[in-house]
């Protein structure tokens, strides 16, 4: 039987490129206000990384395309990671299913607690117990190798970042995207762990939330610089790298300007924004 091109395709879309916080200025629309959430479609197989507030817009659109099937993969439980998940709708429609996974990290919380832990009152009105979809939580050690879906094999490794978080890469066809965020600039040496993870990627997206000078002046709050993930993605044969997690200050501009500096020094980099879609 012919398989049709929608079969075979791994599309990537980002929902959400921001870092700590949405913001809204309209100085920094073109890049996008919501924070951390990354669509990547394998076939006809819908997986999400991260539940920050760009999840909301991803669930609206996804429900309107008719998808009604999710794996979410998240990468730590920081507030810009999961604050999206209480206004995904999927979750709310009784035809829905959808699978959240979760790394143990230092916290040692499981999927399901840390869900209930901060969807509860008097912080938020609404509990997982009042979902309508079927939701299912899957726990994994850093490490395991995740195969969601028929023909998906998710490789995943503990990076640096204060409490723990989980880099995954995805595997479909011939084809590997890394997802790697929240990872913190650790002097000059490159993480063996992101290394391996990263080897001959056709694309990573990487947190550049801020650049060397940056840091030098003022440290990294367990965050990473364009500059590394250059050196990275040079270091493990990366063929393209989306810069991701920026600065709540980083205005259009001033992510244009970081864009074409990346590029001169790596040809396969460009600034990820929200709303953007790539084939692999
Ligand atoms: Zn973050
Ligand atoms: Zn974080």
């Amino acid at each position: 039987m012919q398989e049709s091109p929608e079969q075979s395709y791994f599309r990537l879309r980002f929902w959400g490129v921001r870092g700590s916080i949405p913001v809204s200025d309209a100085e920094m629309q073109g890049g996008g206000g919501d924070t951390a959430c990354v669509e990547m479609r394998c076939g006809s197989q819908v997986l999400l990384f991260d539940a920050g507030s760009g999840l909301r817009r991803a669930g609206e659109v996804l429900a309107r395309e008719g998808v009604a099937e999710f794996d979410l993969f998240l990468s730590h439980w920081h507030y810009d990671h999961i604050i999206g998940l209480p206004f995904f709708r999927p979750l709310m429609q009784e035809n829905c299913k959808a699978v959240i996974w979760a790394g143990r990290l230092d916290s040692r919380l499981g999927a399901s607690e840390a869900v209930a832990a901060f969807m509860r009152p008097p912080f938020f009105p609404v509990c997982p117990k009042m979902f309508q979809a079927a939701v299912v939580y899957r726990d994994f050690e850093p490490g395991d190798i995740l195969k969601p879906q028929h023909g998906i094999i998710l490789r995943t490794a503990r990076l640096q970042h204060p409490g723990g978080v989980i880099g995954y890469r995805v595997e479909y066809r011939d084809k590997a995207c890394v997802y790697m965020t929240d990872v913190a600039a650790a002097g000059e040496e490159i993480d063996p762990a992101a290394a391996d993870l990263a080897r001959n990627a056709d694309l990573v997206i990487y947190d550049c939330m801020y650049t060397d000078v940056e840091v030098a002046e003022h440290g990294g709050y367990g965050h990473s610089t364009w500059q590394r993930a250059v050196r990275l993605c040079r270091a493990a044969g990366v063929a393209r790298l989306a810069l991701f997690h920026h600065a709540p200050e980083r205005t259009d501009k001033a992510l244009a300007e970081l864009e074409s500096q990346a590029r001169a020094e790596f040809p396969g980099a460009f600034a990820a924004r929200s709303g953007k879609m790539l084939l692999l």
